[in-house]
C-alpha cells in the first residue's frame, strides 16, 4: 500500500467509507467516547453476547441437568472447535474447545515429549510469553534432571536444534514486539530436525490467516478472549494434527476426554481424535459469549481482516513518526507489515505514565515491561480514522506533559 504524504484525518475518513469490514463494528458494544486499543489483551464484547449469555441461564434454570443433553451442551467443546477450525487452516475435527492457553501447552508440549521418548530436549524462546515458559519450567520440574527447557535469542531457534530436541514451543506472534514468525519454513525446520512443532497463536488467531495443514503444524493452541473476543477468561483452543489423533496422549486424563466418560469405568481410555485433549467439565456459560463471537466470523474474509490490519499498523507507525517526532518513541514492532502481527509497539523510558494519561483521555492502550506501549490492531470493530485520533492523542499527552501527574504514576496489578 502506498499512501501519499501528508496523510490528513479525511484520507482516513475515506479509507473508512471504503473500508468492507466496516459493517461489522455494529456487531459489537462499544462503550462511548473512547478507543480501544487494547482487543489484543481482551476483545470487545459483542452485542449478541448478552443474549446468548441470557439464553445458557434460562436453560440451566428451567431444564436443569437435561440442559447437558438437550442444549447439546456437552457437545459445545467440539462445534466450537469446528467453528475455529475455519479460521486457522483446520479440518473441522482437528479443533476442541477446553481449558487456558496455558494449561493446553502444558499437555501439547508433555504429549509430544511422548512422541519422542528418545529426546529430552524443549526449545523455545527467551521471549516468549513468560506463562508458556513458566509451564515448560514446571514441565521440566516434574519431569526430572534428564529433561532440559532451551530457550532461544528471539529468531535463532534454528542454532538450537538438534537431535535431542524433542519439541519446539513457539508463539506465532510475539506478544510485547508484534513480531510473527514465518509458520511455514519455522515448522519446516522443526520437522527437519525430527523434532514436533506446537505453535501458540494466541496473538494471531482471529487477525491474521492461518493455515495449520498448509504449515504441516503438528500441535497448536490459542486464547479465546483476545482477537476472538470470547469474553474474559473464555477457554482457549486445541488444534492436533490429523496424524495424531490416536497417537497423542495428554498427561491431563480428566473424564471428559475419556472415550466413554460416563461407563465410569476405573481405567482410562482415551476419546478417539481431538477430544482426547479434553479433560474436565466445560465453563459453560463463558462458552456463551465465546460461541456468540465465533459467529461474528462465519461472514469474514480473514484476508480482509489482515490487509486492513497493515494498513492500520503501518498508518500508525507513519503518523507517530510525524506527529510525535523528537519525544523519544522508538519503534519496538517490525516496520514490514509482512512481519508484524496486529499490533503496533512503541519504546519510551515513561511507557507506563505515557498509557495510563492515554487511557486518562479515553484511548486504550497496554503496557508491557520495561518499556512498551502495546496498541492492539481490531479491524472487526476499529476504524482507520480511530488511528489518526489516537496518534493525536498521544501527541497532545507528550507536549502538554500530561503524563507526568503523579496520579499516572500508580501500579495497577493488571496493566
Ligand atoms: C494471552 C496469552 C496466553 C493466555 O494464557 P491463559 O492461560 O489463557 O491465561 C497464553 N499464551 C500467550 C502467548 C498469550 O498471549
Amino acid at each position: 500500500m502506498h499512501i501519499d504524504d501528508p496523510i490528513g484525518r479525511d484520507d482516513l475518513v475515506r479509507l473508512d467509507a471504503d473500508d468492507p469490514l466496516a459493517g461489522h463494528r455494529e456487531h459489537f458494544d462499544l462503550p462511548e467516547g473512547i478507543l480501544y486499543f487494547d482487543g489484543n489483551s481482551l476483545g470487545a464484547q459483542p452485542r449478541r453476547a448478552a443474549a446468548r449469555i441470557e439464553q445458557v441461564r434460562a436453560q440451566w434454570r428451567d431444564d436443569l441437568i437435561n440442559a447437558w443433553n438437550e442444549h447439546r451442551w456437552i457437545h459445545l467443546p467440539v462445534e466450537m472447535g469446528a467453528r475455529i477450525a475455519a479460521l486457522v487452516g483446520a479440518g473441522a475435527e482437528d479443533v476442541v474447545v477446553t481449558d487456558s492457553t496455558s494449561v493446553n501447552l502444558f499437555k501439547l508440549v508433555a504429549a509430544s515429549l511422548r512422541l519422542r521418548p528418545q529426546r529430552r530436549v524443549i526449545v523455545s524462546e527467551r521471549d516468549n510469553f513468560p506463562s508458556n515458559l513458566y509451564m515448560m519450567q514446571g514441565l521440566v520440574e516434574l519431569l526430572g534432571r534428564h529433561y532440559e527447557l532451551r530457550l532461544a535469542a528471539p529468531g535463532e531457534v534454528h542454532e538450537h536444534l538438534d537431535e535431542n530436541v524433542a519439541v519446539v514451543c513457539l508463539t506465532h506472534v510475539n506478544f510485547k514486539t508484534g513480531a510473527m514468525h514465518d509458520l511455514v519454513e519455522t515448522t519446516r525446520r522443526i520437522h527437519a530436525a525430527g523434532a514436533i512443532a506446537v505453535w501458540d497463536l494466541s496473538h494471531s488467531a482471529g487477525s491474521v490467516p492461518i493455515d495449520l495443514r498448509a504449515a504441516d503444524v503438528d500441535l497448536a493452541t490459542g486464547c479465546g478472549y483476545k482477537f476472538l473476543n470470547g469474553g474474559p477468561g473464555a477457554p482457549s483452543f486445541v488444534y492436533v494434527h490429523p496424524r495424531l489423533h490416536d497417537v497423542l496422549a495428554q498427561p491431563l486424563t480428566g473424564w471428559l476426554g475419556h472415550a466413554s466418560p460416563f461407563d465410569f469405568s476405573v481405567e482410562y481410555r482415551p476419546a478417539p481424535g481431538v477430544a482426547r485433549v479434553l479433560c474436565g467439565t466445560p465453563p459453560i456459560l463463558s462458552m456463551a459469549s465465546f460461541a456468540a463471537a465465533l459467529e461474528i466470523f462465519e461472514d469474514v474474509d480473514m484476508n480482509e481482516v489482515r490487509t486492513k490490519s497493515m494498513r492500520m499498523g503501518d498508518l500508525f507507525v507513519q503518523l507517530v513518526e510525524r506527529e510525535c517526532a523528537g519525544h523519544g518513541f522508538t519503534i519496538v514492532c517490525p516496520r514490514d507489515a509482512a512481519r508484524r502481527g496486529s499490533q503496533v509497539c512503541l519504546g519510551h523510558p515513561e511507557g507506563y505514565r505515557i498509557v495510563r494519561a492515554l487511557v486518562d483521555r479515553g484511548v486504550i492502550g497496554d503496557f508491557r515491561a520495561p518499556n512498551v506501549l502495546r496498541f492492539g490492531i481490531t479491524p472487526l470493530y476499529q476504524r482507520y480514522v480511530d488511528v489518526w485520533d489516537a496518534v493525536q492523542t498521544l501527541r497532545t499527552v507528550m507536549e502538554e506533559e500530561t503524563w507526568r501527574n503523579p496520579v499516572f504514576e500508580r501500579k495497577d496489578l493488571v496493566t
